[in-house]
Parts: structure tokens; C-alpha cells; sequence
């Protein structure tokens, strides 16, 4: 049995990729997915007996997709966002599956200033958290935890795909502090698991990219809830298509040759 590493990606960056994890925080964002790939729910999943986290499977041409989603949050009933469960769940199913890649998708918030639109879909290139403050000289920059995606070169270019930098943070909408933070971390696009996904990623060095579909625009007119509840189902259909399209590229294809 080749060890932990061995198994991974990038250990192997020469090898067709065969198994992926994707990671998706809403069940609204996972089903369609789950349904175009005609992935199954393992009734047997990997994970501690209790927690809510959801492991769909199957074939894909050459390609195993898994595809983890951490479910309802077992004491409100609604979806586990955030970057706590998000960690949680990419630690465990990079443990239990050995994955050479992982997709982390799902939708985001855009700033217009930066050029996105509703609908636009973003490969992001780094992410960043900006709402982890700690003043004090290196804390502060273990705070942003910046990292840099998995780069894609040939995949952005062969699907026409916008590149931007992603910033991460626990709540939906955005303080002053936040607006400052995700400025200082350059960044377009704003969701709630991005850097938590790549810091674990980083941590057990496997491969990671980062597609974010806009659902509303931060810097509009609009009450950033409504706008989201608004679009999500629509933008949440054109997620899928960027998704389907990027495992289409995956597909017979190395990690050297993204
Ligand atoms: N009211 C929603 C809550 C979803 S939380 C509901 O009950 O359905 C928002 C989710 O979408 C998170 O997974 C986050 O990553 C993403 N998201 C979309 N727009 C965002 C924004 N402007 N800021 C942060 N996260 C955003």
C-alpha cells in the first residue's frame, strides 16, 4: 500500500488524474451536480457516524467523482457554510479518498468595480481570509493566510474562464474592516469557504482549484441576501455547466497538464 503522499496528485503529477473531490457547501449548489454526473449517496460514507456531511460517488469516464457536501448543520437545519465545516470535511474526505485533485465550487460575491457580473464564473488564483485580525507582526499575515490555487493555465484558456483572486470570511455580508481586508487581499470575488478549503489542501498537499460563480454584487444597490436568494437558482445552473465543463477538461488529462 504506497503511502498517503504517494497516492496524491502531486506526487504523481505525471499520471492521468483519476480521483476527484468536490467540495460543495449547499445542497441547492451540489444537486445539480450530483444529478448531471448521476452520482449515488453512499450509504456507507466514510465519515464518523453522527455527522451530517454527505458523500455522493460515481464514474465519470475515466474519472471517480466524489463529491462531498457537509449537510445540514444537525442543531438550525440549514446548510453547514462556512470555512469551519468546510475544513472539516475536505480534512476527512482527503483522509478517507486520497483524491489527486479537488474542486472546491460554488457561488460568491462579486465586486463590479473588479469587473464581475452576475453569473460571471471565476477560476480563483489565490485566496485569502479578511476577517482574521491579528495585529501583531507575522500573526497578521498568518491571519489573511494567503495561498495560492493550483494553477490552471490550459484549462482557463481552453474554457474561457475569468482568473481572480478570492477572499474568504465567515459572514455573508461585510463589515467596514471586512472591505478593507478583502481590498488589502486584492481580491474580486467573496465567499465563505474558499481559503479554509485551500488551507487544508495545503496542509496535506494535494491539488487544489477554486470555482466561484457571482451571485450578487457587493458593491450594487442591493441587500446582499436578497440579491443572493434572487439569483442562486440560476446562477447556481450555470455553476454546474462551469463544473461539468471542467471535469470535460480534466477528463484523460495529468495535474502537469492543466
Ligand atoms: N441565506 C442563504 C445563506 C447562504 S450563505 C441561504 O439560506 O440559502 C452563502 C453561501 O454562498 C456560502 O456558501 C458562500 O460561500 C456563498 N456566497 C454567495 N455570495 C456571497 C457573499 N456575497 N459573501 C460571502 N459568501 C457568499
Amino acid at each position: 500500500m504506497a503511502a498517503a503522499a504517494a497516492q496524491s496528485g502531486e506526487a504523481q503529477p505525471n499520471r492521468p488524474i483519476s480521483n476527484i473531490l468536490i467540495v460543495i457547501a449547499m445542497q441547492t449548489e451540489a444537486q445539480p451536480v450530483v444529478n448531471k454526473f448521476e452520482l449515488i449517496e453512499d450509504p456507507h460514507s466514510p465519515f464518523p457516524q453522527g455527522v451530517p456531511w454527505v458523500r455522493y460517488h460515481g464514474k465519470y469516464k475515466d474519472l471517480n467523482i466524489n463529491l462531498i457536501w457537509p449537510g445540514k448543520d444537525p442543531s438550525s437545519g440549514v446548510d453547514s457554510v462556512g470555512t469551519i465545516s468546510s475544513a472539516l470535511v475536505t480534512y476527512a474526505a482527503i483522509q478517507a479518498l486520497q483524491p489527486d485533485l479537488i474542486i472546491n465550487a460554488g457561488t460568491a460575491g462579486g465586486f463590479k468595480a473588479r469587473g464581475a457580473s452576475v453569473g460571471d464564473i471565476f477560476i480563483a488564483s489565490d485566496c485569502a481570509f479578511h476577517d482574521r485580525r491579528i495585529p501583531i507582526p507575522v500573526f497578521d499575515l498568518y491571519g489573511v493566510g494567503s495561498r495560492k490555487a493550483f494553477e490552471t493555465p490550459n484549462l482557463v484558456k481552453e474554457l474561457d474562464l475569468k482568473v481572480a483572486k478570492l477572499s474568504t470570511g465567515d459572514s455573508l455580508d461585510m463589515t467596514e474592516q471586512d472591505e478593507s481586508s478583502i481590498t488589502a487581499n486584492d481580491a474580486t470575488v467573496k465567499d465563505m469557504e474558499g481559503a479554509a478549503v485551500a488551507y487544508v489542501a495545503d496542509l496535506l498537499k494535494v491539488p487544489a482549484i477554486f470555482v466561484k460563480a457571482v451571485t450578487d454584487i457587493i458593491d450594487g444597490d442591493k441587500p446582499t441576501a436578497e440579491e443572493f436568494l434572487q439569483n442562486l437558482a440560476a446562477v447556481t445552473a450555470a455553476l454546474d455547466l462551469a463544473v461539468e465543463k471542467v471535469i470535460n477538461f480534466i477528463n484523460g488529462k495529468s495535474i502537469s497538464e492543466l
